[in-house]
């Protein structure tokens, strides 16, 4: 799938894997598919976060029933009506996925099978670990630093 995915045209200039490889075993597959197309990964951006930031931001995740769309947030944006959604009225959820004890059992995945992942490109030289506490704007600037741009100023996002 990633191999015929990463022959594309719209690759040729350049590409970034959000999420992949999540294992040992994918990584090699995909050090071996770039080895055949003579390319290679230039750079791992590791994001790191205290877990219960993780559990908070993804265990407070709020759904409409009517719309995947309208996405809430109980601590960072909060419908005006508790349970409701503020765009069309439907009925709030919390995704199976995004419950504490899920989300607590993918980290698990995570450390155990994820993790190594980053020391697997850590031994080339390719990792640049990066904080992803705060806000999307500040994270996405410390990524772009990281990776060698300039900031950007989104309008509207700031303050
Ligand atoms: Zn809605």
């Amino acid at each position: 799938m990633i191999k015929e995915r990463l022959t594309r045209p719209d690759t040729e200039r350049g590409f970034l894997l959000d999420g992949f490889p999540r294992n040992l075993a994918q990584a090699h597959a995909l050090d071996d598919i770039l080895a055949y197309s003579e390319s290679r990964v230039d750079a791992v951006l590791d994001l790191e976060i205290p877990e219960d930031q993780v559990v908070r931001r993804i265990a407070g995740r709020r759904l409409c029933r009517q719309n995947h769309e309208h996405i809430f947030h109980v601590d960072y944006s909060p419908p005006e009506v508790d349970e409701t959604c503020d765009v069309c009225g439907g009925e709030l959820y919390q995704r199976e996925d995004d419950r504490e004890r899920t989300v607590r059992k993918r980290l698990e995945v995570y450390r155990t099978e994820t993790a190594p992942v980053v020391g697997h490109y850590q031994t080339q030289g390719l990792v640049t670990t990066i904080s992803a506490c705060g806000q999307v704007q500040d994270v996405l600037n410390r990524s772009l630093v990281a990776l060698g741009y300039g900031q950007v100023d989104v309008a509207g996002t700031s303050g």
